[in-house]
């Protein structure tokens, strides 16, 4: 049987880019090693949309998001945070591993925190150093509107850190026109690489807040990582043949064009959630992202057995809700290097899957339904 993954990260890896993969591995100070990474760094500045540095770690995404913590917060300084699920609870641990005086504004899951909330805060603690937010809330497929929170926090003193981890590269976002002080990536997820690297892109604000801030870091520090930037290097052994790989999926969104991949996202996504609900599902975000698509599970059903069936029966992995939402939604994933007619396969096994087990649904509606969507009818 063909399997076939649609979990919100890791995310199926281009053909070109799986071949990089398998090629002998060089050096990593090489003049080659450089003006792979001097490349890679400019075509991460276009997917972020930004003139400022992106460095490039060798880690998870959760090491850049420790890295932003870390060199842009000295202990005990304030800082808010806007979370609306369980990534907004990680920048919130790592913000209490680093002892920051955390001010939280948090909202159900589901549920998105709003720009409202955001001046109420910022009205609130004049003396905050940051504020933390996420792009695409992977666990409840929330989008965020970083554009308004950027306009509110750039009359203030403190920085905007975003989490971007699945949401850049699946749906608009322009760091340098939203004032996006920090933004955090990862190569896991729309950026079409496993895992393995972290990107964190670093404005000239952030700059100066993070010369100002006591080193309290050594691997993640990002002074150290943006002195290297400068010459196209790395402080420590970069993981390098992902870097190397990373540059042919980079090209795969340079060739299709920032713009047409944002519309391409928005059209599947607006697709699949046409789809959902016309197979008498409910989408579980108040306010959608288009890297993935969250369904409720209809009450009744043991969501997770019929994960496991979709899995089982037609080898379409998508991903189960994490920790206490467990069972109770469905998540999705088309970000990245996956199509519309990927996704029309998957939710055609979930239909399937589900008149399977007597849900009322009929047969073809959903399937019907994402083609009526994106045929534009
Ligand atoms: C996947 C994800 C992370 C965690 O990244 P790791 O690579 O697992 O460390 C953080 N934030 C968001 C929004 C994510 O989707």
């Amino acid at each position: 049987m063909k399997t076939r993954l649609f979990t919100p990260g890791p995310t199926p890896v281009p053909e070109e880019t799986l071949l990089e993969l398998a090629k002998p591995v060089g050096y990593h100070r090489s003049a080659e090693a450089k003006a792979i990474l001097k490349e890679v760094s400019e075509d991460l500045q276009y997917v972020f949309q930004t003139a400022n540095p992106v460095v490039t770690l060798t880690s998870s995404g959760t090491g850049g998001m420790e890295a932003a913590v870390t060199s842009c917060l000295a202990v005990g300084e304030k800082a808010i945070l806007l979370s609306a699920g369980r990534w907004g609870e990680r920048w919130k641990g790592v913000l209490k591993a680093h002892q920051a005086n955390t001010v939280l504004v948090e909202v159900p899951y589901g549920k998105a925190v709003t720009p409202d909330m955001l001046a109420k805060a910022l009205a609130d603690h004049p003396d905050a150093k940051a504020v933390f937010a996420t792009l695409s809330e992977t666990s409840t497929g929330v989008g965020h509107d970083i554009e308004a929170f950027g306009k509110l926090v750039a009359n203030t003193p403190a920085l905007l850190v975003v989490d971007g981890i699945s949401g850049l590269g699946a749906m608009e976002c322009r760091c340098d026109a939203w004032g996006v002080d920090v933004m955090v990536s990862g190569s896991q997820k729309a950026l079409m690489l496993p895992p393995g690297l972290a990107f964190v892109s670093v404005s000239e604000k952030a700059r100066k807040k993070i010369e100002t801030t006591p080193v309290r870091g050594f691997y993640f520090d990002l002074r150290r990582a943006l002195a290297k930037w400068a010459e196209s290097d790395t402080p420590f052994t970069p993981a390098n043949t992902l870097i190397k790989a990373q540059r042919a999926s980079l090209k795969r969104i340079r060739t299709e064009g920032i713009e047409n991949l944002w519309a391409r996202h928005a059209k599947v996504a607006a697709a699949c959630r046409a789809g959902v609900r016309a197979m008498g599902l409910e989408v579980f975000a108040e306010r959608p992202n288009n890297g993935l698509t969250v369904i409720t599970v209809p009450a009744g059903l043991d969501g997770s057995a019929i994960l496991k069936a979709v899995e089982k029966k037609h080898g379409f992995k998508l991903a189960d809700g994490q920790d206490n939402m467990k069972g109770k939604i469905w998540r999705l994933s088309h970000m990245g290097y996956v199509d519309a007619f990927d996704v029309l396969a998957a939710l055609a096994a979930l239909e399937l899957t589900l008149a399977e087990v007597g849900f009322g649904v009929k047969v073809g509606s959903g399937v019907a339904a994402f083609q009526q969507s994106y045929a534009g009818k």
